[in-house]
């Protein structure tokens, strides 16, 4: 009997404590697009550090298109979430998200594209700039004179904007010594491949096939591009940069049709903002080491470092990060 007394007491007692703990962190992330192979590693990082943290996330896709995005997000707002994070389709359009969210006393996060005009509390991401500044850099040691084709990425995607400006601090001084001629330059519509290729088609139509390299601003486009390339029967005689290390671009780069990759470690951004959003949902600060201008505000911006990569680091930088496999990577190299 007194057995089973202390057996109520303690179900009681366990009940209770399971009743006062503190409700669980909830997280909305709220996505452009599962497009580039990037995207869904960083969403399965992210939810996998925010559950280490015991947090829950909530995750939409907008595929890629603004209003679906917006009402996405309003729909996670109007589900409680703690804390929001933003990878914008729109850097523009995004904004309605994070004035609805700041009505609802909600902090937001624009994770890897900065969301323009609006009171954004934490900018996460790379060093865009120096993106483009690897690129460029890289491709103009291989080609220090002669006719270049940029393809940029999406107009509604702010990293673009700061892809091509870091690639024009390394290319303007050669435009302006007359070493380079910049003879075709094409943003790419969300970033579609297929876009980047028949821009790349118009070039070398336009340019009699007479091009001496491309800075292509990620690894999609420059797959579009060397699409192209490969039909004039140029693949390989022609550099091209790209960014992502996606799997088929290393591979490329192996096999020697692609120059170059940026590789972006999908984990620190993925963990970082996974631990920022917890602290943010908890009303503490997370530290930066930047800051950005959105139009509106100086945004703090914790920006992280991105690795140049070509055939001589592929294995140091990407595989030994476990981003790849050696097999994959090398499938059809002896
Ligand atoms: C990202 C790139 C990505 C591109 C297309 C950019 O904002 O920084 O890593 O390749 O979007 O999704």
């Amino acid at each position: 009997m007194k057995k089973l007394v202390w057996m109520g007491l303690l179900l009681v007692m366990v009940a209770s404590t399971v009743c006062m703990a503190a409700p669980k962190l909830r997280i909305g992330l709220s996505m452009d697009t599962l497009k580039e192979e990037r995207w869904q590693k960083d969403r399965d990082i992210f939810i996998a550090e925010a559950k280490k943290r015991g947090a829950e996330v909530l995750v939409q896709s907008a595929n890629s298109d603004d209003a679906l995005q917006v009402s996405q997000a309003e729909n996670l707002l109007s589900q409680g979430v703690d804390v929001l994070v933003v990878i914008p389709h729109n850097a523009e359009a995004c904004a309605t998200i994070v004035e609805s969210a700041k009505k609802s006393k909600v902090p937001v996060i624009a994770y890897d594209r900065l969301i323009k005009n609006c009171n954004l509390d934490l900018y996460i991401s790379f060093d865009n700039e120096q993106v483009g500044y690897l690129q460029a850099s890289y491709i103009t040691k291989l080609k220090p004179t002669g006719t270049y084709v940029y393809i940029g990425g999406a107009p509604t995607d702010n990293n673009a904007y700061m892809f091509k400006a870091g690639a024009m601090k390394v290319l303007d001084p050669l435009v302006k010594a007359g070493k380079i001629k910049i003879a075709y330059d094409q943003f790419t519509n969300d970033w579609k491949p297929e876009v980047a290729q028949s821009n790349m088609e118009n070039a070398l139509t336009k340019l009699n096939n007479k091009v001496d390299a491309v800075v292509a601003a990620n690894d999609g486009t420059a797959g579009g591009v060397i699409q192209a390339l490969t039909d004039q029967k140029l693949a390989g005689k022609v550099p091209v940069s790209g960014q992502d290390a996606d799997l088929a671009a290393c591979q490329r780069i192996v096999e020697g049709t692609q120059a170059m990759t940026v590789y972006k470690p999908i984990k620190k951004i993925a963990v970082a903002s996974a631990q920022a959003a917890v602290l943010l949902a908890q009303g503490k600060k997370v530290k930066t080491n930047k800051t950005v201008d959105n139009g509106k505000i100086k945004v703090p911006f914790l920006a992280l470092t991105p690795v140049q990569v070509d055939k001589s680091n592929m294995f140091s930088a990407v595989i030994k990060d476990g981003f790849h496999k050696l097999e994959d990577v090398y499938r059809n190299v002896p």
